[in-house]
């Protein structure tokens, strides 16, 4: 009788065994296994404690796995995956000017196809959460689509403060329209672009505006040599080409003499609220203000390198206790959505560029690219690590391949050797997305035909 009345009160529990459990916020447990109910993790451990906690459960057996918590995406722009590859060897500065051109050449429609074709590619790789930054906030449909968690961030432009009025009230509509989005999976910012697209003014009025409606705040912040130039000096690519071409050459422009950190700290705009994107070009007095005040700093090592940027000092801002996530960035600037290479991309640059193998560890890059992102996102209440308790954003990763073989420390598997083909089990909530790698939530066939045809409608 005991064990019937057990197997009625569990029915609604499954139990995911693999040979490997990566909890995060603990250590690696061999022969593990994750409870599932409600939505919600019930308990994560060793295999025989928990499949005897939850007698009658159903079990889910993963053999040869590892079962970890989905990866924290804290930057990314799924508007532009079809631009995947188009501009692969332009500074920053030239890249964003032709970029603009192409922006501008994509209808509504093209941009939720566009955005599909991200939010998919994040399913498969693993990617449970993303910050999403939207320019025609269009990538929500694809989000909600997929069956992702979000912040989706409103982005905003402008530099020309006799239009501040109107700019803010579009924005405000742009939020009321997106509110009326409601999914438990989805929050929404705002993500006033950058130093060189947002005026001191404009910084103000959204840091006002997201504090009165309590919306997250994100910025791309000190990403290039050129926005240094910029700030520091008035001169540069950012001040001469993108002003004349996009109609701001008569405005009032005056170096402001100090670095990107330094002049957005006038406007007082950080806080622990505030997701600063990439901080490149920092030196010291910039990382203790981003500490002192707060901020989480989304770090896109695979973006940064590619665009000739340079390499964000992640072990100073660890140091200084930062909050940091991880971020692919778009695919316009660093070609695929894969947390796995943005973890290797950041531990070999960290320790080639410092010539010291000391720098960074496996473990340490997979809880920066799940906890350490949760974390950064102001969200490591619900997700980010397999607890009791928490949200079950789970993925599975087949250890099969030769590239697995042998595993000392799964960590080093997964750092040094695994890629987003390896991922075969995505949940969300408790939501399978992702089955033996088939895509459940959206066709991906016709995902990946329909993007082909906007590159051909557009490109030829
Ligand atoms: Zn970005």
């Amino acid at each position: 009788m005991m064990s019937q009345r057990s197997e009625f009160n569990n029915k609604d529990v499954t139990v995911y065994r693999a040979e490997w459990i990566l909890p995060v916020s603990s250590g690696p447990v061999r022969d593990g296994a994750v409870a599932v109910s409600g939505g919600m993790i019930s308990a994560a451990g060793p295999a025989r404690e928990v499949i005897n906690s939850f007698p009658g459960a159903r079990l889910v057996e993963f053999h040869h796995a590892i079962i970890m918590p989905g990866f924290v995406n804290c930057h990314s722009h799924f508007e532009y995956s079809v631009f995947r590859g188009f501009l692969d060897n332009l500074n920053f500065g030239r890249w964003l000017l032709e970029f603009i051109d192409f922006k501008s050449r994509l209808s509504a429609d093209d941009y939720v196809i566009s955005s599909r074709l991200g939010a998919s590619e994040c399913v498969s790789a693993g990617i449970t959460t993303v910050a999403e930054s939207m320019y025609s906030g269009k990538s929500v449909y694809a989000i909600k689509e997929a069956g992702l968690r979000a912040i989706a961030f409103q982005e905003a432009l402008g530099m020309d403060d006799s239009r501040l009025g109107e700019t803010m009230a579009a924005l405000d509509a742009s939020l009321d329209e997106l509110n009326e989005q409601q999914d438990p999976l989805l929050e929404i910012g705002v993500f006033p672009h950058a130093t060189y697209t947002v005026s001191a003014a404009m910084y103000k009025a959204v840091a006002d505006m997201a504090r009165r409606r309590q919306k997250k705040f994100a910025t791309h912040l000190a990403e290039s040599k050129a926005e240094s130039a910029y700030i520091r000096s008035g001169s540069g690519v950012l001040a001469m080409d993108l002003r004349e071409k996009v109609g701001w050459e008569n405005l009032m422009r005056e170096p402001f003499g100090v670095t990107p950190v330094k002049y957005l700290q006038q406007w007082d705009v950080y806080g622990p609220d505030f997701l600063a994107v990439h901080c490149v070009q920092v030196n010291g007095p910039d990382i203790e203000v981003l500490a002192k005040n707060g901020v989480a700093i989304a770090h896109c090592p695979k973006s940064n390198a590619k665009l000739g940027c340079g390499i964000a000092p992640l072990p100073a801002f660890l140091e200084s206790g930062i909050r940091v996530g991880l971020g692919t960035d778009s695919p316009a600037s660093s070609n695929v959505m894969d947390m796995f290479g943005e973890m290797r991309t950041a531990i070999f640059l960290h320790r080639g560029s410092q010539r010291d193998a000391a720098v960074l560890d496996a473990a340490e890059c997979v809880q920066i690219a799940t906890l350490g992102g949760a974390r950064a996102l102001g969200m490591e209440d619900r997700i980010g690590s397999l607890e009791s308790g928490k949200q079950a954003d789970l993925i599975a990763v087949d250890m099969e391949h030769s590239h697995f073989t042998p595993i000392y420390d799964p960590y080093s598997a997964l750092v040094y050797g695994a890629s987003q083909e390896d991922v075969f089990f995505v949940m969300v909530g408790g939501r399978p997305l992702y089955e033996k790698k088939v895509l459940l939530t959206m066709d991906e066939e016709k995902v990946s035909a329909d993007a082909r045809a906007v590159k051909e409608k557009l490109w030829g």
